[in-house]
């Protein structure tokens, strides 16, 4: 076998070894008594996750596939959507959008900046006929953290329906969508909550379900269509609650996740997001590195640092897989070779796999007679420890 190669890239992470026997167990039918017993604790823990008493699916597929039943579900064709852009994952939910027929409405920041909400209003108030309004919490490609909690009271305020991207925040930072007036949220099990990929998350609100049935979905498809999924769940939900095979060994993989999380408490949770965030800032700052973002909207589970004028990002990241096995990630789209990041998901969280990080990133830079100090790994381990 190849040798295991930790990800410190911006997902998936690394997982616990429960969660990967969890999903070893023999396959189980995806409906009947022992099925809505893992089902029902999986929605449960990730409602209080969620912080809604929303309806949530747990839906086969990636996250876009969530992403794509938000936008493809809510509106008809040729409505219009107004979408915040600040980044590659702002810029899909644009193209979803267009690709489901819609007109989109773009709010816009500088690239390695927060969207704005004063500029959300302004937007909103030029097109009272967008009834949605879209964004990403942690925009992954620049590792900015959108204030999400201060755009859905404008969107609120401006009455539209909020969708929010939080697939790479969600269990990583705080969100409260009962709270916060997200009408639609997509989380997913790859990212912040430590469990495989395979399944993503969605809630939806009484004031989406409006929306949703004010028209009649033509062109919303049926897999990724909202209305299939509240149909199975109203009319086969007791016993066969979603309309697609799902697969048993993912759910337990990710349920076993779940109990994890929340055996610790979520707000444990999320301060070793931000206590790991830190330590990777901190401890690639004193080796000379620059981050993308300042530390006041940048995320805790990914850091984005500048490329450095000697070598090459690829070099570096080649350098790393190929003699520490380890994987680091580039910047997406014009920010290729421009910047790397550096995702903190899962065991890349721990006090462990940090040092080892920033051990190999010393002996790089060593290598390349660029100085680089050999971290004092045994103080950076004193201070993860909880
Ligand atoms: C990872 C990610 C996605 C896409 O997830 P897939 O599972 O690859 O579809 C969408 N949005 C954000 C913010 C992400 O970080």
């Amino acid at each position: 076998m190849n040798p295991h190669v930790r990800l410190f890239i911006p997902g998936p992470g690394d997982v616990e070894p429960d969660v990967l026997a969890a999903m070893a167990q023999p396959v189980q039918r995806h409906y009947g008594p022992e099925w809505m017993a893992m089902y029902g604790e999986t929605r449960t823990l990730l409602q209080q996750i969620f912080g809604t008493a929303n309806q949530l699916f747990i839906v086969p597929g990636p996250a876009s596939a969530a992403l794509e039943m938000a936008m493809g579900s809510l509106l008809p064709i040729g409505s219009k959507v107004i979408v915040g852009q600040n980044g590659f994952f702002g810029d899909r939910l644009a193209d979803l959008a267009v690709a489901h027929g819609l007109t989109v409405v773009p709010v816009t920041a500088p690239i390695g900046q927060r969207l704005d909400p004063d500029v959300l209003r302004g937007v909103c108030d030029a097109h009272p006929d967008a009834s949605v309004v879209a964004f990403v919490h942690h925009e992954t490609g620049t590792t900015v953290l959108n204030p999400v909690q201060e755009l859905a009271a404008v969107a609120r305020a401006a009455g539209r329906v909020v969708v929010v991207d939080a697939v790479s925040s969600m269990g990583g930072a705080e969100l409260s969508v009962d709270h916060w007036g997200i009408d639609v949220c997509v989380a997913a099990p790859n990212k912040c909550l430590e469990g495989p990929a395979g399944m993503a998350f969605i809630s939806v609100g009484p004031r989406a379900w409006d929306l949703i049935d004010s028209h009649a979905g033509i062109g919303a498809g049926w897999y990724l269509n909202l209305r299939t999924w509240r149909r199975y769940a109203d009319e086969w939900g007791a016993w066969h609650p979603t309309p697609v095979t799902a697969s048993s060994n993912t759910l337990l993989g990710i349920l076993t996740s779940l109990r994890a999380i929340m055996e610790v408490g979520l707000s444990v949770h999320i301060a070793k997001y931000a206590k790991a965030g830190r330590a990777v800032r901190d401890g690639l700052g004193k080796m000379g590195f620059v981050p993308f973002v300042p530390e006041a909207f940048g995320a805790p589970m990914v850091t984005a640092f500048h490329a450095r004028p000697e070598f090459a990002v690829g070099e570096f990241a080649t350098w790393l897989l190929d003699e520490r096995h380890i994987a680091i990630s580039g910047g997406l789209g014009d920010l290729s070779g421009k910047i790397f990041r550096v995702g903190h998901l899962g065991r890349a969280a721990s006090a462990e796999y940090i040092s080892d990080l920033l051990e190999a990133v010393g002996a790089f830079l060593r290598q390349r007679g660029l100085g680089g100090e050999p971290p004092r790994s045994g103080k950076l381990q004193a201070r993860n420890k909880k």
